[in-house]
């Protein structure tokens, strides 16, 4: 199984660790950092022993790495993993404004049932089964889902069932639901963001979120 220290340490952006197995060109590590996308959550850029990741999936409780062919790497050999930080950190922060907008309408719709969710490096969307539009709320869910970031409390990450590397987030006094995903420390990192309501079919309603500000603090 492979350790994942991207729980451990969402902020973690370099890891010495091994390689545990190879397959081809694929391997897999004894630990890493490196997110394979889970959940919605785009799989993280970067490189092991400088080797650009073509592909990271789980299998498993193991991620495996597809690096480029003769990468020459033996199981129990050394290496360096490396992540695209600017990159994941963006995700961290989509992924986290996407959670808040997710509780905000299920508190804000009776029987909102989520259908689909992709977090990507520049955009979110959640996908709501709903009959009529979200538009004349758009606004008062935005105001929301900034009030929460705004009020910047801490967000707890941990295991609710270890064995089965099952995650939870909470902010403690509002909620706490359950996801393995790599979550920010504080509410407030997300910084600025912007709603926008998509028509994807009848019935179906799609909210995308956008980050105002390059980083938590322009
Ligand atoms: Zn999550």
């Amino acid at each position: 199984m492979t350790h994942k220290v991207f729980w451990d340490d969402p902020y973690q952006t370099e890891l010495a660790t091994r390689i545990a197995t190879v397959d081809g060109n694929r391997v897999t590590l004894q630990a890493t950092i490196f997110y394979a996308e889970s959940g919605g959550q785009e799989s993280d850029r970067g490189s092991i022993a400088g080797l650009p990741v073509q592909q990271a999936e789980k299998q498993g409780r193991d991620i495996v790495y597809t690096l480029p062919a003769g990468h020459g790497l033996h199981a129990g050999d050394a290496v360096a993993v490396r992540i695209d930080w600017p990159r994941r950190y963006r995700l961290m922060r989509l992924h986290f404004a996407a959670e808040l907008a997710l509780e905000t309408i299920y508190r804000d719709f009776d029987g909102v049932q989520k259908i689909g969710a992709h977090i990507g490096e520049h955009k979110a969307r959640i996908d709501f089964a709903l009959p009529q539009p979200i538009t004349s709320q758009l606004a008062a869910i935005t105001a929301k889902v900034q009030a929460l970031i705004d009020a910047d409390s801490a967000i707890i990450s941990a295991f609710s069932d270890a064995a089965n590397e099952r995650r939870y987030w909470e902010v403690p006094g509002y909620c706490r639901v359950p996801c393995g995903g790599t979550h920010l420390q504080r509410t407030g990192e997300v910084g600025r963001i912007a709603l926008k309501r998509k028509n994807v079919g009848r019935g179906k309603e799609r909210v995308e979120i956008t980050l105002l500000a390059e980083t938590a603090h322009d």
